[in-house]
């Protein structure tokens, strides 16, 4: 039997809301002065959902929800060449 693709979707699109949940309280804890701006992680993730390595909101390069990961203004893509990077 052949394997489900990988769905290059965020959390709550491939059917996670009880994961999209839990990220969206984690990020809402964060600091403000860690959190980059809503402009910025809504780029961030667009590029994520364009990439190939996004696979149900996990990224298959470090293994983090992605949607968390976007949040971050210290951290940045794994790719290399980075796709999006720290602000
Ligand atoms: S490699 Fe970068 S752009 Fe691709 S899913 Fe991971 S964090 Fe997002």
């Amino acid at each position: 039997m052949a394997e489900p693709k990988p769905c290059r979707c965020l959390l709550m699109a491939s059917g996670q809301e009880d994961m999209a949940r839990l990220v969206a309280e984690y990020i809402a804890t964060l600091p403000e002065e860690n959190r980059v701006p809503e402009e910025v992680y809504r780029t961030r993730l667009v590029l994520c959902e364009g990439c190939e390595a996004l696979n149900n909101g996990t990224c298959a390069r470090c293994g983090c929800y992605v949607e968390a990961r976007a949040a971050k203004r210290g951290l940045s893509c794994p790719a290399l060449p980075a796709k999006w990077t720290a602000q």
